[in-house]
């Protein structure tokens, strides 16, 4: 598996690159770049913690740029988000995804459910949310294969009114996921107002394991309250056997980090799941 993130990180140190690329000029070559093929869904395995097997997969956007080199999502999202193109490729990953899956699906091959982030901007597209709940309903499986990853904060800037289309897609059987929890202003007021399946902790928090005592009673008690609230769990950014023993031992469901998988394109993981 190649180390993705050895390289690219001296390529496209974060300040380097806001000062060379411009950010409006970015965001008005996505199409382009979908067209061109240098926008890539990667797949990050999420492994069962009971099992130790691959239960899901997160997709995460790549760009590698032909002119500009590799990209990162955490520079292209804002810049897609402030210039209003977010949606279009929310929707590239969404088909590209399902496309994915229901080949596959109908094949008879192993599939796992695989989650793709929206942007709260989505929410505000009629036409991209028809769209995408058409692509979930795309299985005849009880629970769809295809999940959304919402962020805390997403939530919060969407306010109340947006959260009735998220309830119609859990009605179809789509499950929802807060991403991020715990980085907000009032984690503990979203929890009450909002119905969500899974939850995700920031990697944040999981960075604290080993050094911060109080981190640790609190995803303890985090964990127990959401499997009260029926919500599983899934602990994000684990590098470390330490933190990978802490979450097992507190009875954490599920866990996403470079200590199990790394996000690999999507041959690679066609290879892993043909050999679960
Ligand atoms: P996110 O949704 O919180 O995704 C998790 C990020 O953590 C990913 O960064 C992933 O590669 C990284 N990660 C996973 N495990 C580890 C670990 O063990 N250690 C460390 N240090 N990092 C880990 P990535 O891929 O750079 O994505 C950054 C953000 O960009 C994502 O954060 C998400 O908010 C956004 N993003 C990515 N793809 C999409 C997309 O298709 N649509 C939208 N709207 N946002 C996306
Ligand atoms: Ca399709
Ligand atoms: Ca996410
Ligand atoms: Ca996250």
């Amino acid at each position: 598996i190649e180390d993705e993130y050895v390289q690219p990180y001296k390529v496209y140190d974060s300040s380097m690159q806001t000062a060379y690329i411009d950010k409006a000029e970015i965001a008005g070559e996505l199409a382009e770049g979908i067209a061109k093929g240098e926008l890539q869904v990667y797949y990050q395995p999420v492994v069962d913690v009971k099992t130790g097997q691959i239960a899901s997969a997160e997709a995460l956007i790549r760009w590698h740029h032909s002119e500009k080199g590799f990209l990162s999502p955490g520079f292209f999202i804002p810049a897609l988000e402030e210039s209003g193109h977010i949606s279009e490729l929310d929707d590239y990953v969404i088909h590209q995804v399902s496309d994915f899956l229901m080949d596959r699906y109908h094949a008879g091959k192993n599939v796992v459910p695989v989650s793709v982030n929206l942007s709260w901007m989505d929410f505000y597209d009629e036409k991209i949310m028809e769209d995408i709940l058409d692509e979930c309903k795309n299985n005849d499986l009880e629970e769809k294969l295809i999940r959304l990853e919402v962020t805390e904060t997403s939530y919060a800037a969407m306010g109340e009114s947006r959260n009735s289309i998220l309830e119609s897609f859990r009605t179809e059987g789509v499950k929802i996921m807060m991403d991020d929890f715990g980085t907000g202003y009032s984690s503990f007021g979203m929890l009450q107002q909002y119905n969500f399946d899974i939850m995700k902790i920031d990697m944040s928090f999981i960075r604290q394991i080993e050094t911060n005592p109080k981190t640790k009673s609190m995803l303890r008690f985090l964990i127990d309250m959401a499997h009260e609230m029926g919500i599983y769990i899934v602990a994000e950014g684990v590098e470390t056997e330490v933190q990978a023993d802490f979450l097992k031992k507190s009875h954490c469901d599920y866990i996403q980090g470079y200590y199990y998988y790394r996000p690999i394109p999507q041959e690679e993981f066609r290879k892993l799941l043909d050999e679960m």
